[in-house]
């Protein structure tokens, strides 16, 4: 029945497991381990445990098991293996999959730890990485050779928020037979069906928009039950990137409110790139709800034409003007994060991506004027009027 609910009701009541108090709200099962009822009922566990069945919280917990069905019953997966961080599961993803002399494609913009990952670890241990323009399909067309084994990319990168066509990329790596693993954080579970259009593993870092609310980290990775229980478990088992009970409680909690949030959230992102749009002191508005971003016709094709809740603007006035307009404004906060309930701005030349070199944060389009701007809830008419006078200021 679960199975045709609407992606509302998914998000509300998918994955509930009830103990026998018959709570409403999902209990805290805030415990690392389970007593078995005998020695015998403990060697049977180990040799195979059953979906009511827990062994130790690195391996598994019902709070934890809660989330993971949840998450993926919303995004149309199999199953889902719930870490600690959106890091883990990046990096756990990739690492579970890959050995020494395998071959990698993945986009160059990417989140500068995603980076780290592709760009300094698995080189380390002999996996070969080719970076490629994410926008340009004929670049991943001559770089997806018949030897690689994962394509990577961002469906929708930061901070200069480019758009991956994820059904065509999809398309080149399946024909080389290649796991397409896509970290759809910007494009939030609300606005693209990820497996939908072909990707075989999704990744969230659910420290945006799934808890939303700025309090916890964590990270979840969705696909087939075979990649997730046999590729994916041993290996996050055994590391330990595992989520805590408590964590995915959390989580749970802000599932619950992500439809109305993000949507709430795009509307005004929407209105604020509007609003900027053309602005004296700004070089680029780019917002990929927007009719002038570059690939606002696959937006409408893979986002039904939501560009999501960030937007980033390149000031005229390069550093100083970007930091003018940072210190300037009174109610967005200066911080990191993003898909949260506040809007968080940041400067991505000297924070997020500070560890390039500046010809790299060049080719990125990563300018000294660039500012990306994680809209929040607050009241659209308040935050537009906000950012205004503070970009006045930076003029
Ligand atoms: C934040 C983020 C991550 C990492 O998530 P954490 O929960 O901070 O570890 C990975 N990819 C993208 C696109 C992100 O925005």
């Amino acid at each position: 029945m679960s199975d045709t609910w609407n992606p509302r009701t998914k998000a509300v009541h998918g994955g509930t497991r009830r103990s026998q108090y018959g709570e409403v709200s999902e209990a805290i099962f805030l415990t690392q381990g389970f007593v078995y009822d005998s020695a015998e009922a403990a060697a049977q566990r180990f040799e195979g445990a059953g979906p009511d069945e827990f062994i130790y919280a690195r391996y598994g917990n019902p709070t934890v098991a809660m989330f993971e069905e949840r998450i993926a019953m919303l995004e149309g997966a199999q199953d889902g293996f719930a870490t600690a961080s959106g890091m883990a599961a990046v990096s756990g993803a990739l690492m579970s999959m890959l050995k020494a002399g395998d071959r990698v494609v993945s986009s160059r913009a990417l989140f500068g730890s995603c980076l780290y990952v592709l760009e300094e670890i698995l080189p380390r241990y002999g996996v070969e990485v080719e970076f490629v323009d994410g926008t340009d399909l004929d670049k991943w067309r001559a770089a997806i050779t018949p030897d690689t084994k994962a394509v990577f990319f961002e469906s929708i990168s930061n901070p200069t928020l480019e758009v991956v066509d994820i059904k065509e990329v999809c398309k080149l790596a399946h024909a080389v037979g290649a796991t397409v693993l896509v970290d759809n954080v910007f494009s939030t579970p609300v606005f693209s069906n990820a497996i939908e259009q072909g990707a075989d593993v999704v990744i969230y870092s659910a420290t945006k928009h799934i808890d939303g609310q700025g309090r916890t980290l964590g990270g979840i990775i969705l696909g087939s039950r075979e990649f997730i229980r046999k590729t994916v478990e041993p290996y996050m088992k055994h590391t330990g990137g595992s989520m805590s009970p408590f964590t995915a409680w959390v989580m749970l909690k802000g599932l619950e409110t992500m439809e109305l949030r993000v949507n709430a959230q795009c509307a005004t992102a929407a209105a604020l790139a509007d609003a900027l749009q053309g602005h004296d002191a700004l070089s680029r508005v780019i917002y990929p709800g927007h009719a002038s971003h570059a690939q606002n016709a696959l937006v409408k094709t893979q986002m039904g034409g939501n560009g999501g809740t960030v937007l980033s603007i390149d000031l005229k006035g390069g550093q100083k003007a970007a930091f003018t307009f940072l210190n300037s404004v009174t109610i967005p906060v200066i911080s990191n994060n993003l898909g949260d309930a506040k809007s968080i701005l940041t400067h991505p030349a000297t924070t997020t991506h500070q560890r390039l070199a500046d010809d790299q944060k060049e080719l990125l389009g990563i300018s000294p004027g660039l500012v990306r701007m994680s809209v929040g809830l607050e009241d659209e008419r308040d935050l537009i009027a906000d950012v205004m006078q503070a970009i006045a200021l930076a003029e």
